[in-house]
């Protein structure tokens, strides 16, 4: 059983943002029914919300309460990398070995649809510059031979199922020569990079301007710092009762948005979706110095991730600390202790710039924006789901992520549709192919996915990251001191 912890590290995104949402609570008690109860806040329940009321016709939305373990926004989303990155290329052997070549291009497809139904929906609702959107290039930098080949390969073998100007691999370009490659990426050492179209984002702002926009329309309740403790089966009157330490509340509902949490309310997901930790970092940087997001590749393990946002802010944000965190892969895989930082991480980031950007016209060490321990560097718990896909749809036998805003347009008509609302599609939403089939949460492959051995999974999951750690470029990693 899991519930978010209440003492996280503090992350730049939610303290930088200092948004007047962060403790709301609707009203002083909780409601005692609802139509549609969220739990969750972060993007899964925030943008879930958003397109239950744009799908609803004639301002018929439904009434929903939202229920937040943490501060709102607290989780995943609000300390995660800014990153609006699909993978036009880089997955392509894994899916197209999955799913076949046309398999591997719907799941391409949908997550690649995000960049243009972010744009269309933060454009419509006149919060693109607020919440600090941006559509451009990004790089996979090589920065080994053995990256290159892997990033290469994974590009080669895509144009050659869909052709070089097929979709979405038509959109993606190679860098071969190293000191373009170089320059392009800003990185020192790279060797090669694959480019193409991605989007950023301030994630907590984000989730913060839908639930604004929707708390106007006084059809959502929010309220933060109220976990859900227990799920009721339906009852006769066809209600559901969510149990919380303020109260129970009734729902026709109910929508689990609760990403790596969810096995706390749902016993069949104990097993399918564990914890992993992840750590970023907010850097001072001179303005529009960095050109675009990207992420350095050593091997399919030792990574690090960042991007630069705009003016006002200029901050770098990076992720990854690979390099040295694979010293100690526990650190990181099935670990939820986000109350702690990762060691040695804080030094590490601090002297990235210096050492990994071409040019770097900052401090050495790099200032934070932010003390270490007042939001300048933090972990996050992400989801990891036993066979690397989320669970979109009706729990089975309960009548009841870029992947996440497609999903969650998917599921609301759905949940209409039960209502009995008339709906109609938001163009925002029809943006979106149907669903990638990997998505769906079918009694089918949730039974089979029961019998995985995660522990057994995680471990082989450990000995590569360990094998990397012994590669030339992973870097020394600080001695414990003991007394
Ligand atoms: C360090 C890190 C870096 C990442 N970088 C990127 C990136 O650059 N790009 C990218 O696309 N993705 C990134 N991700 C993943 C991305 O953040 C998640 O996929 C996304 O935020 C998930 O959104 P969510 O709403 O499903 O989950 P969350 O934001 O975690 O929201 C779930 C919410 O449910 C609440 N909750 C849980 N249980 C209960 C309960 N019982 N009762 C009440 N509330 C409950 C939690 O407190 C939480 O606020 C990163 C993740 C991490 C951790």
């Amino acid at each position: 059983m899991v519930l978010p912890i209440d003492n996280p590290t503090k992350s730049f995104w939610i303290e930088g943002a200092e948004s007047p949402l962060r403790n709301h609570r609707s009203t002083a008690d909780l409601p005692k029914q609802t139509d549609v109860l969220i739990i969750g806040s972060g993007y899964t329940g925030a943008s879930f919300a958003y397109w239950l009321q744009k799908f609803a016709s004639n301002g018929a939305s439904p009434d929903i309460v939202m229920l937040e373990a943490r501060d709102v926004c607290g989780g995943a989303t609000g300390r995660n990398g800014g990153q609006l990155r699909p993978h036009f290329y880089s997955r392509y052997r894994n899916w197209s070995t999955r799913f076949g070549a046309d398999g591997a291009l719907k799941v391409i497809q949908h997550e690649a649809a995000h960049l243009k139904a972010f744009d269309k929906l933060l454009k419509s609702e006149g919060i693109a510059k607020k919440v600090c959107f941006k559509l451009g290039e990004t790089f996979d930098a090589a920065m080994s031979e053995e990256a290159w080949d892997r990033l290469k390969g994974e590009y080669e073998l895509m144009k050659k199922d869909h052709g070089e100007n097929g979709p979405i691999i038509g959109e993606c370009r190679l860098i071969e020569d190293p000191k373009e490659a170089e320059e392009f990426t800003q990185m020192k050492g790279c060797i090669g990079a694959v480019v193409h179209p991605s989007g950023q984002v301030w994630p907590y702002k984000f989730v913060h301007a839908l639930l604004e926009i929707l708390l106007g329309t006084a059809k959502l309740n929010l309220q933060s710092h109220t976990p859900a403790l227990e799920v009721s089966a339906r009852d006769a009157d066809g209600y559901i009762t969510v149990t919380t330490p303020r109260g129970d509340i009734k729902a026709k509902t109910v929508v689990h948005a609760t990403n790596r949490w969810a096995g706390h309310l749902l016993d069949e997901f104990q097993k399918l979706i564990h914890g992993g930790r992840g750590t970023i970092a907010a850097i001072k940087a001179p303005e529009g110095f960095i050109k675009n997001t990207g992420a350095q590749h050593w091997d399919a393990v030792i990574n690090n991730y960042h991007l630069q946002l705009p003016p006002p802010y200029n901050t770098i944000i990076i992720g990854g600390a690979k390099p040295l965190t694979v010293h100690d892969p526990w650190q990181y895989i099935n670990n939820d202790k986000e109350d702690e930082q990762f060691r040695g991480v804080p030094e590490f980031y601090a002297g990235w710039p210096k050492r990994d950007i071409v040019g770097w016209q900052g401090n050495d060490p790099a200032d934070l924006e932010k003390k270490v321990e007042e939001g300048g560097v933090w972990s996050g718990v992400y989801s990891s789901s036993i066979d690397s896909f989320p669970f979109v749809g009706p729990v089975p036998r309960r009548d009841g992520m870029p992947r996440i805003l497609g999903s969650t347009a998917h599921l609301a008509p759905l949940v209409l549709r039960e209502l009995g609302i008339e709906y109609n599609t938001p163009e925002a939403a029809a943006i979106f192919p149907p669903l990638p089939d990997p998505f769906y949460a079918t009694e089918q492959r949730i039974d089979s996915l029961q019998s995985v051995d995660a522990i057994k999974k995680f471990q082989d999951d450990v000995n590569d990251n360990l094998a990397s750690s012994k590669k030339p470029f992973a870097a020394p990693y600080p001695q414990v001191v003991t007394d």
